[in-house]
């Protein structure tokens, strides 16, 4: 398989996407954790994201609480 490796940057930008979607205002450790790994926690609920841009076969690009669940403290406008 042929995967290009994506960048700290651009994984940040998904994940911190993808948490907005789950209704998580995310704040990124700065600087970042590594040049490899950085980790991100909600203001309003504390779930956390972790983005690694070279994860062991066991491991995974993005991961974590804030990309998975809903959260908790989310205002909604209906
Ligand atoms: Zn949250």
């Amino acid at each position: 398989m042929n995967i290009n490796k994506p960048s700290l940057v651009s994984l940040t930008a998904a994940a911190t996407v993808a948490s907005m979607n789950r209704g998580h205002e995310m704040a990124w450790e700065h600087p970042p954790v590594s040049a490899t790994i950085n980790n991100a926690e909600c203001k309003f609920c504390g779930a956390w994201v972790q983005v690694n841009t070279s994860p062991a076969p066991n491991q995974i690009f993005i991961g974590g609480s804030s990309v998975a669940v809903n959260c908790k403290e989310e205002q909604i406008n209906e």
